[in-house]
């Protein structure tokens, strides 16, 4: 029976997983080398990034591997970041073109060392996704900006598909989870997206396991789509060492199904909710269940 590999706790029969055909995981792993790119998949120690990889798909982290926030549940470098590199949008560009992605998933770590937050590169990252990828649909998952309005903007009026922006957990256990952020810093910062631009599709995720009740979870779904958020994701948060959060609790997959069932009564129009669900783990299913009729 696999375990959490940091404190030895039994892993429930449901979280067993099969090892993913390596299919094209070497050729992937040598692109984003070749082309010096980072991803949250490898970074962050995604248990899902061999299936990814072996199905040519993959989430790019820009602005570096190093974030200036410390959230406690995140396999993520902390420290001194480095410069922005102006040349990485294009390589972002190329990879997806070289992958033969229609759906590219964009994400950051978070950049408080900048004054636009990083905001400028999620836009050329667009752009030249845009530029190289006719019809592409391009997914961002951003850090909260410090809710900055202007940094906001720069990414909106890039106009991405799907504006991702995680809430991870509960409000109750913010300071224990991620102690750098505010639980209503970024659920404004989901609402000021439909604000600025109606037509962009909002989406949030957070994990479960870490001491929440179904309760507080099902009061964060109320919470966001009073922000007329559009997608959720719901998983199960596993631990990446034993200098991380312990697991409280492994949700049963019948928890993840009334997830489920309460995100579709309450009008969200996509939800993925299971023990390995994270935030862009099959992101293309909603494009092309949603955007594909209108686009390719
Ligand atoms: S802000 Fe994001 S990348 Fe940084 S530690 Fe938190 S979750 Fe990880």
């Amino acid at each position: 029976m696999p375990e959490d590999g940091a404190k030895r706790r039994r892993m429930p029969p449901w979280m067993r997983k099969a090892l993913p055909a390596s299919g094209d995981l070497e050729a992937i792993c040598q692109l984003l080398k070749d082309l010096r790119l980072n991803t949250v998949c490898q970074s962050a120690r995604c248990p899902n990034r061999g299936e990814c990889f072996a199905k040519r798909t993959a989430t790019f982290m820009i602005l570096g591997d190093t974030c200036t926030r410390n959230c406690r549940f995140c396999a993520v470098k902390h420290g001194k970041p480095p410069v922005v590199d102006t040349d990485e949008p294009r390589r972002v560009a190329e990879a997806a073109r070289r992958l033969g992605l229609k759906h590219v998933v964009v994400t950051s770590v978070t950049r408080d060392d900048l004054p636009d937050g990083g905001a400028g590169q999620f836009a050329a990252t667009i752009n030249a996704l845009r530029e190289v990828i006719p019809g592409v649909c391009v997914e961002v998952l951003t850090p909260d900006f410090n809710g900055k309005e202007s940094s906001l903007r720069i990414v909106t009026e890039a106009k991405p598909d799907i504006f991702n922006h995680n809430i991870e957990t509960v409000p109750h256990l913010y300071k224990i989870v991620r102690p750098q952020a505010d639980y209503n810093r970024s659920l404004e910062v989901l609402k000021r997206i439909k604000e600025i631009n109606s037509s962009i599709y909002t989406k949030s995720g957070l994990m479960v396991g870490l001491g929440e009740s179904q309760e507080d979870v099902l009061k964060v779904m109320i919470d966001l789509r009073e922000v007329g958020c559009d997608i959720i994701t719901i998983g199960q948060y596993l631990r990446p060492s034993p200098q991380h959060l312990e697991i409280k609790e492994f949700a049963t997959p019948e928890t993840f199904e009334w997830y489920a069932q309460k995100a579709k009564e309450l009008g969200f129009l996509y939800v993925a909710s299971a023990p390995y669900v994270r935030s862009s783990y099959h992101a293309n299913k909603f494009s092309e269940k949603v955007l594909t009729s209108t686009r390719f």
